[in-house]
């Protein structure tokens, strides 16, 4: 049954009945836990879109798939072209600037596309069958259009340290026992955006493993139901504000994004649900792959939800009487030329992209981490400029209940309105939800992921530093002055 509805996808989680551990109790009902239900209701915005009203923002979340060779939601698709890589991040600008935060469902999608050509390779050299089990796997994960969370980061302890050499070994996720039907694995995900929205999980490992490191050589996918995964919420900044009513103080009123802690002991993982299994080479490639595209995936999500920053801070520049200072349109302007050399950079890689050897489509690994690294920094700046042109009442407003108060209400309409028609209850509205995206509980996804997420910005500089071609660039130089 491909293409659910948003809705459909509620209700098909909730009958996972996962149970997650929340600022210190047990919860069961997580679709209706004020921090959770955002989060659900964000995912389910991918879900909408293959049904939009419109034909053209339907044909960017439709897409044809010759393996399960059934109509199926894009963020379930392994690329067959260029044009799906550029369609891809068109989709997650889509979803950024409808939702206003993370929508987390792109990490699968990602995962995905790594772990289908890193198989295939793996299988051509070392003769084992792993790339026909996953198609087996994702076939079904496509019909049955579901989320899979594509889990990488492990916890790492002592970075200074090789999985091997920890003094807890699970600090790095590792196979603990092997049975004839499986294996049995321990260990951590940090991080894991949108876990408890997710039907599936799969692992992979967080780095390139080494000689005497099999053990932790692993991917593989579980149901995020599976026995001995429990799961430890995430807090974000102002994150009770979700759990207020009156609402108004969220900042978003609809969406928000989800972290969880997940600790996997003693998993049992079958055969048929193995997909790398101790071959060396095969960690180091997936796992670059993986972070290749996640860092294309933030050249579409991080720039709509910019887009929603910038519209937001037009409209408080308009709401101030500001909107016809030079200055203001000036900043304007470079938030609006920051956030589309991200979009550029995400076109760019997708566009520049190439087949694998497994037959889908890769980004430009190069431009991708350029596009990352950019990603690094200039959300930070629009985030600055917006607070700059917001003026000091985005940090001291007085809350909802105040506004609600009788005594208080009266004041606060009074003081706080300012241009002419701008009802200053909206212009309070227009205040918190950038507040929510440059100090409150959006900027975990919006600043902080766009740092860390898909790997810190020495990673990306890493992988440019050997992408770059300078000995190319060196020949053309001696080339052009006839240096031998
Ligand atoms: Fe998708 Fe962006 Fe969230 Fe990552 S941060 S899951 S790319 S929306
Ligand atoms: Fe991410």
């Amino acid at each position: 049954m491909a293409l659910k509805t948003g809705r459909e996808y509620q209700q098909s989680i909730e009958k996972l009945a996962l149970e997650a551990h929340v600022m210190g109790r047990t919860e069961t009902q997580l679709g209706d836990h004020g921090l959770v239900q955002p989060s659900r209701a964000a995912v389910a915005v991918t879900y909408d879109g293959a049904h939009a009203e419109d034909a053209a923002t339907r044909a960017l979340f439709r897409v044809h798939s010759p393996l399960c060779k059934e109509e199926v939601n894009r963020f379930t698709h392994l690329h067959r072209s260029t044009d799906d890589l550029v369609k891809k991040v068109t989709m997650q600008r889509y979803c950024g600037h409808t939702t206003g935060c993370c929508f987390q469902r792109c990490v699968g999608m990602d995962a995905a596309n790594a772990v289908y050509s890193t198989t295939f390779d793996c299988d051509a050299a070392c003769g084992t069958d792993y790339h026909a089990r996953f198609n087996a796997y994702w076939t079904m994960i496509q019909k049955d259009d579901l989320v899979v969370d594509g889990a990488m980061t492990d916890p790492k302890g002592d970075r200074g340290k090789r999985p091997k050499d920890q003094k807890d070994p699970d600090l790095f996720l590792r196979v603990v026992d092997r049975k004839p039907e499986g294996v049995v694995v321990c260990g951590a995900k940090l991080h894991q955006t949108g876990m408890l929205n997710a039907h599936e999980v799969l692992v992979m490992p967080t780095m390139g493993m080494r000689e005497g490191e099999a053990d932790w050589a692993i991917c593989f996918a579980v149901p995020t139901n599976t026995p001995g995964i429990r799961y430890i919420y995430g807090r974000q900044t102002s994150d009770t504000r979700k759990l207020e009513t009156p609402s108004l103080d969220m900042g978003n009123p609809r969406y928000g994004g989800q972290e969880v802690m997940t600790v996997f002991d003693h998993v049992f993982v079958p055969h048929e649900r193995i997909f790398l299994n101790g071959e060396l080479p095969y960690s180091g490639r997936l796992v670059e792959r993986f972070a290749a595209y996640h860092r294309q995936s933030y050249g579409g999500c991080k720039v709509g939800v910019g887009d929603v920053l910038i519209g937001a801070t037009a409209l408080i520049a308009r709401m101030n009487g500001v909107a016809q200072a030079s200055h203001i349109k000036d900043k304007l302007v470079e938030m609006i030329h920051l956030n589309e050399t991200l979009f550029a950079c995400g076109i760019a890689c997708s566009a520049m992209g190439h087949a694998t050897a497994a037959g889908n489509f890769e980004i430009d690994m190069l431009l991708a981490n350029v596009c990352k690294l950019n990603v690094t920094r200039f959300p930070y700046e629009l985030a600055r400029l917006a607070t700059d042109i917001a003026g000091g009442l985005l940090g001291t407003m007085p809350s909802a209940h105040d506004l609600e108060d009788p005594v208080t209400g009266p004041y606060i309409k009074k003081y706080l309105a300012a241009a002419e028609g701008a009802d200053p209850v909206d212009r309070i509205k227009v205040l918190r939800l950038i507040e929510n995206l440059v100090a409150g509980s959006g900027a975990v996804a919006y600043l902080i992921e766009s740092m860390h997420g898909a790997g810190p910005p020495m990673a990306q500089r890493i992988m440019i530093g050997r992408q770059g071609g300078l000995e190319e660039k060196m020949a053309r130089v001696r080339t052009l002055l006839k240096i031998p």
